[in-house]
């Protein structure tokens, strides 16, 4: 396994592996790594020939007082677990070189990212469709591999592919999650175990919600959301942002559910850290 910081590196490498004609698949990350990203490299690694983990916690995608300097953060250990997995590089390069001083460019999608996250967190979504196109460039992945927690974040990304026209196949990982069913996150660091176990009310509530459309056929969106809404504020652990019903294929707010088609999706904060999480229909 090789580390790179240089993003001229990183971009030598990439041209010699494709004028080689060896496939490359990318896994972006801001680190702190847990399962679900490493599930991500065994999924790019079947399709792949290099296997490239980036490693960057991207400012353009935290907003003013959002956790930036507080992000969970340990190269070592990610880099070890990296080794494990046998990804071929890690691409770890330093803030000054991807965001010189002078930047001045961002990509931003207009549609699907408006709603949901993209309405708590207004600049999010323009700093990940940025540092993902940068990535693309350095990178020259024929695959990405992306988690289907962040299920808008997936949906985003494949439409900036799509409408910049990358050449790009996205690969789509099923959510990872700890033993009692709360998804992985690096942020869960910032939980202490009993925050752990009251943050399980994400996914009771969503599976609280499915089993009214799975038993009793309800297809009222407002008769499941108003079910996993007062599970949530009932519990009083989590301060809820949003529960939606939504199309999964691109996250537009659904009028009737579909089994199939549609998804709950959830964002709260317990006390200081925002989880999101999402179960289909
Ligand atoms: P992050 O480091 O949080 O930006 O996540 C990097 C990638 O890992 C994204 O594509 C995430 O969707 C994915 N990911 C994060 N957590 C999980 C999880 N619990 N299960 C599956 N994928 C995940």
């Amino acid at each position: 396994m090789q580390v790179v910081s240089s993003i001229d590196e990183m971009q030598s490498l990439a041209k010699e592996f494709r004028k080689q004609g060896k496939t490359i698949g990318l896994v972006p990350t801001m680190g702190f790594l847990h399962e679900g990203h490493l599930s991500l490299v065994d999924l790019v690694k079947d399709r792949s020939d290099i296997v490239i983990l980036s490693i960057f916690v991207n400012p353009t995608q935290f907003g003013i007082g959002e956790d930036l300097e507080k992000y969970p953060r340990d190269l070592t250990r990610d880099l070890e677990l990296c080794n494990e997995r046998q990804v071929d590089f890690v691409f770890a390069p330093d803030e000054s070189r991807m965001y010189a001083a002078d930047y001045s460019t961002f990509v931003s999608e207009e549609k699907v990212g408006a709603g949901l996250c993209g309405l708590a967190r207004p600049t999010h979504f323009r700093g990940v469709t940025t540092v993902c196109a940068k990535l693309f460039n350095l990178c020259m992945p024929d695959f990405v591999a992306l988690g289907q927690k962040d299920a808008q974040q997936v949906i985003l990304l494949k439409k900036m592919i799509s409408d910049l026209n990358f050449p790009i196949e996205v690969l789509v990982g099923p959510i990872v999650r700890e033993p009692g069913g709360l998804a992985m996150s690096s942020r869960n660091e910032h939980l202490q175990t009993k925050q752990r176990e009251g943050a399980l009310i994400l996914l009771q509530s969503m599976q609280a919600g499915k089993k009214l459309v799975d038993e009793k056929e309800i297809t009222n969106v407002g008769r499941v959301k108003s079910e996993v809404m007062s599970i949530l504020t009932e519990s009083s652990v989590v301060r809820v942002n949003y529960v939606e019903i939504v199309d999964r294929k691109t996250m537009e707010v659904e009028r009737e559910i579909e089994p199939g088609r549609s998804l709950i999706v959830v964002a709260a904060w317990l006390n200081e850290v925002r989880l999101i999480d999402n179960l289909p229909l």
